[in-house]
């Protein structure tokens, strides 16, 4: 498949991700997870998180690039506009208020008794997300705040700041590489790079792409395996792979 082909197959779905954001959002939200733990039931979102675990053992952050309503809306902010983050310096943020919410949710389900039941559409009506006025305020606030989180901290800057599900994918890539698990990633050829930075410039991560080809390997855990650095490259210098 030609790689323009292959961007817009995946820009188009993960647009197709935020159009269906208002139906899908109690399964990705933090608060629905807590609001279930406190009766001691495992919500669809939960469940979520631990998929999201487990896939990045194998595909990484291919869910950021795919299907995430977030990063579509990340994306086309940043056509307009296009500012880098530094990414080591606010990475530590989201973990800031991972960390405190993971724990709180293990402590509502230790006061509830445990895990009571399990239900994948708690919190929805019909399947659907927002059907009323307090989910409308939820989502438009959510929307806003990562429209404007990008519009003026820059790229994808909800993503690297505040995402409550980034955490589990990057932990579990981490232990998909620890234990050497068969994954996509990125390989690169450092000898055919002419360090002509376009990769750099394209990455919607904000990370420095010429500099870790480089370094002969992008393990970075904040690369979503978008493959922007692969069609921007004429030197054919990055390439799909899938290793141990
Ligand atoms: S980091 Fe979070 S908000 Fe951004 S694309 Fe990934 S899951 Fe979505
Ligand atoms: S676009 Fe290709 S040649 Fe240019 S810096 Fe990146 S890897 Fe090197
Ligand atoms: S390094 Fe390449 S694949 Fe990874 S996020 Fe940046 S552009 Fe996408």
């Amino acid at each position: 498949m030609k790689i323009q082909t292959f961007q817009k197959i995946r820009v188009t779905i993960l647009t197709l991700s935020f159009i269906l954001f208002p139906v899908t959002l109690n399964y990705l939200s933090p608060v629905v997870s807590m609001m279930g733990a406190m009766a001691g039931i495992v919500t669809g979102s939960v469940m979520v998180f631990c998929g999201q675990f487990v896939i990045a053992m194998f595909l990484g952050r291919s869910f950021c690039s795919w299907l995430c309503p977030g990063g579509a809306l990340g994306d086309q902010v940043s056509q307009a506009r296009k500012k880098r983050l530094p990414v080591r310096r606010v990475a530590w943020i989201k973990y800031a208020v991972w960390i405190p919410w993971l724990g709180m949710l293990l402590y509502f389900f230790r006061r509830a008794g445990g895990v009571q039941a399990l239900r994948f559409g708690y919190g929805t009506q019909g399947g659907l997300s927002v059907t009323g006025a307090p989910a409308l305020v939820a989502y438009t606030l959510v929307v806003l705040t990562f429209f404007l989180m990008s519009l003026i901290v820059g790229r994808r800057a909800g993503c690297h700041i505040l995402c409550w599900m980034a955490p589990f994918m990057i932990l579990g890539r981490k232990l998909g590489l620890a234990l050497r698990m068969p994954s996509l990633r990125l390989v690169t050829r450092p000898e055919s790079c002419v360090s002509c930075g376009r990769c750099t410039s394209a990455c919607p991560m904000s990370l420095d792409v010429q500099t870790l080809v480089q370094a002969g390997r992008i393990t970075d855990n904040n690369c979503i395996l978008c493959g922007r650095c692969i069609d921007t490259c004429k030197r054919n210098t990055i390439t799909w792979g899938w290793r141990s």
